[in-house]
């Protein structure tokens, strides 16, 4: 097994010509530990984010039980992998007989829905099922969010009230769910979504067994940096306690981000270098799709000694397609050249899920590493780099 102290000392020892994921179960755990611990309530992890088995193996062992799921085949997946998980199914649009499938076969409780449509589907699939959890999904804002996900989903403040009352004579539990959108720059995005909550259920006069807040937790990126998450919880925690509901209602959260960015980063070789633009071998088809496409940026190193000062550098991916760009700015040292190789932080979530092979690129090698990740909510923003070590996980054959 090839063993490593550091990323530097790995592209050293081994020159990759593929791109190489790095994984660090132990920031997993820690964020999973703290969501655990202080969260008042449960928290769902949201699978999308990042539905490596591996990783879901290491998020069970640290203590969350419950994952959301939004599509038969993530249920499929995690019933695999963890055959004694809960697993809900929060996709407020699914096939009957993705339904049907979830409820008869996997023991799929939890559902949720933003149309009167929907629940006759859910109603209709299970059978006319009296031990349903269903959470109504309310419409809410995305302004304190940095991705939308205010467009697609969630019923409108004019449809909650015949919603909310007919999918409390069809459920069991009565939930309300939002999502306030990804990467949730402020706690205050959850205050508001819950004041929505509260004006929906004194409209509704109904009485709700479960409020579920939702991902859009945030990780911290270069030009993000959020506010410490014990913020979120703590306004989640007061404006919840406030709410018109029973007092055996349940707290729910879906982080999906906040538990998986700092599990993975990614190792790069740049091929080319023309001006300030790195044409590197991993791109918009692989880990970097947000880098592409909504200009993410991730925190980003050289792995070798260099000299002098940082500049802005954007980068080209490897398939022959001018989308497959990330406009950064990335800041490496200005003498970066072809051949160096890089390593591109806090790819947990949203990044090593939405690799594709377009163009006979990408690739499936990883090692696992135990020093810390270039950035974490977790930590404070120190980078302890001493005492490092690499082991292979599944290295090329
Ligand atoms: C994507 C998604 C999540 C996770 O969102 P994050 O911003 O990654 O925390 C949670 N719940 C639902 C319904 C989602 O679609």
């Amino acid at each position: 097994m090839h063993s490593h102290h550091s990323a530097k000392g790995l592209v050293s020892d081994l020159r990759p010509v593929e791109p190489v994921t790095l994984v660090r179960p132990h920031a997993a755990r820690r964020a999973a530990r703290y969501f655990v611990e202080n969260f008042p309530g449960k928290s769902l992890y949201a699978v999308k984010a990042n539905p490596s088995p591996d990783l879901l193996a290491i998020l069970w062992d640290s203590g969350i039980t419950h994952y959301d799921v939004a599509s038969i085949a993530e249920v499929r997946l995690v019933a695999r992998t963890l055959p004694e998980a809960t697993l809900c199914f929060m996709h407020p649009v699914k096939a009957e007989e993705a339904v049907h499938e979830a409820y008869f076969k996997y023991g799929v409780r939890t559902f949720s829905l933003d149309t009167l449509d929907e629940l006759d589907k859910i109603v209709r699939a299970t059978g006319g099922a009296q031990d349903l959890n269903l959470c109504v999904r309310l419409r809410v804002s995305s302004d304190l969010a940095q991705l939308s996900l205010a467009a697609k989903f969630g019923a409108e403040a004019d449809e909650v009230k015949e919603l909310l009352m007919a999918t409390r004579q069809a459920a069991d539990a009565l939930g309300i769910c939002f999502h306030v959108g990804s990467q949730a720059m402020s706690p205050h995005a959850y205050v508001q979504a819950l004041e929505r909550v509260r004006a929906a259920i004194v409209e509704a006069s109904v009485t709700v067994d479960i409020i579920d807040v939702g991902g859009g937790f945030p990780s911290t990126y270069p030009g993000m940096e959020p506010p410490p998450l014990a913020d979120y919880f703590a306004a989640i925690d007061r404006t919840y306690e406030d709410l018109p509901i029973s007092y055996s209602a349940e707290l729910w959260c879906e982080p999906g981000r906040a538990l998986c960015a700092e599990y993975s980063s990614l190792i790069v070789r740049v091929e080319k270098r023309r001006g300030d633009e790195l044409y590197i071998n991993d791109g918009a088809y692989g880990a970097l799709f947000d880098a592409a496409h909504v200009g993410w940026r991730f925190p980003v190193e050289l792995l070798r000694e260099a000299e002098g000062e940082e500049q802005a550098f954007s980068f080209y991916g490897p398939t022959c397609d001018d989308l497959d760009h990330m406009a950064g700015p990335f800041y490496l040292p200005a003498d970066v050249k072809a051949g160096d190789y890089i390593e591109i932080g806090m790819l947990g979530a949203y990044g090593c899920a939405m690799r594709t092979k377009f163009n006979g690129f990408g690739s499936d090698v990883g090692y696992t590493v135990s020093d810390e990740p270039m950035a974490s909510l977790y930590l404070g923003d120190q980078r302890p780099a001493q005492g490092a070590t690499v082991t292979a996980l599944f290295p090329a054959g």
